[in-house]
C-alpha cells in the first residue's frame, strides 16, 4: 500500500493525447488552407509535423532552442520537407494551431475512470511545461480541470521540467514535501530524470515500450494499471 498523499501529472502525452488532437487540428488547418493545392499530401503533412514538433520540443527541454524558435520555424521547417519555402507557410498558421489545437477533447484510454479513482484517494494536481492558457483550455475541453487542486506551469514557475527548480515550485505550491508524492508521465527526461532529481518517486508512462536503462519506481504502458499499486 503506498504512503502517497499527492500526485502530480503530466498533462500532454501522458492524459491529453496530444498526438490523437494535433492530427485533428492539422486535418482542419490543410482543408481550411487547401494545402492538396501546394501538393502536400495530408498523413504525411501530420506525420512530417509531428516528428519536427516532437524533435524541437525535446531541444527546448535541453534548452538549445526557445519557444520563440520552435513556434517560428515549426511549420516552415514541415514545408521544407517538401520541397516547398517558409514562405508557402500561410500566414498565421502557428497561431491558428495552437487557438485551436487546445480546444480537442482527445484522451487516452481510461483517462476519466483512472482519474475518478485516484481522486478520491490522494490529491491531484497538473505538473506541465505547457503554458497556462493553453493547458486551461486543454484540461477544460477535455473535462479534466476538476480533478487538479494546483495546476503548475513553466510560465508560472519559470523553470521547466526536468529543471530541479520546476519541481521545487510545485512542491512550495502543494506545500507538501516530496516523499508525500509521486510524478505520472510520459517523457523519460522531462518527468521522469526530473523527478529522480529531486528524490521524487514516479511512474513512466511508456506506451511505446521506449528501451531505457533507466531504474524506475514504476513503469506502465497503459493508465489502468495505475490502480494496482496506487
Ligand atoms: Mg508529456
Amino acid at each position: 500500500m503506498s504512503t502517497y498523499e499527492h500526485i502530480f501529472f503530466d498533462l500532454d502525452h501522458t492524459l491529453w493525447d496530444f498526438s490523437a488532437n494535433c492530427a485533428e487540428t492539422l486535418t482542419d488547418l490543410y482543408e481550411r488552407h487547401q494545402l492538396h493545392r501546394l501538393d502536400i499530401p495530408l498523413p504525411e503533412f501530420i506525420i512530417h509535423y509531428r516528428q519536427i514538433n516532437d524533435s524541437m520540443w525535446d531541444d527546448l527541454h535541453k534548452g538549445k532552442v526557445t519557444i520563440e524558435e520552435v513556434r517560428n520555424h515549426r511549420f516552415a521547417n514541415t514545408f521544407k520537407l517538401f520541397g516547398l519555402a517558409a514562405s508557402h507557410v500561410p500566414e498565421g498558421l502557428d497561431e491558428q494551431f495552437i487557438s485551436l489545437c487546445p480546444t480537442k477533447s482527445n484522451v487516452f484510454p481510461h483517462t476519466h475512470v483512472v482519474l475518478d479513482y485516484l481522486s478520491e484517494k490522494y490529491v491531484l494536481h497538473i505538473l506541465t511545461n505547457g503554458f497556462r492558457e493553453t493547458q486551461r483550455t486543454k484540461l477544460q475541453s477535455a473535462k479534466l480541470d476538476h480533478y487538479f487542486e494546483h495546476v503548475i506551469h513553466a510560465d508560472e514557475s519559470g523553470y521547466m521540467k526536468p529543471d530541479k527548480r520546476m519541481f521545487d515550485y510545485a512542491l512550495k505550491t502543494a506545500g507538501i514535501q516530496t516523499h508525500q508524492c509521486i510524478m505520472i508521465g510520459d517523457d523519460l527526461y522531462a518527468d521522469v530524470l526530473g523527478a529522480k532529481n529531486v528524490g521524487m518517486d514516479h511512474v513512466f508512462v511508456n506506451r511505446l515500450g521506449t528501451k531505457h536503462t533507466e531504474i524506475l519506481t514504476y513503469e506502465i504502458d497503459c493508465l489502468s494499471t495505475l490502480k494496482t499499486f496506487l
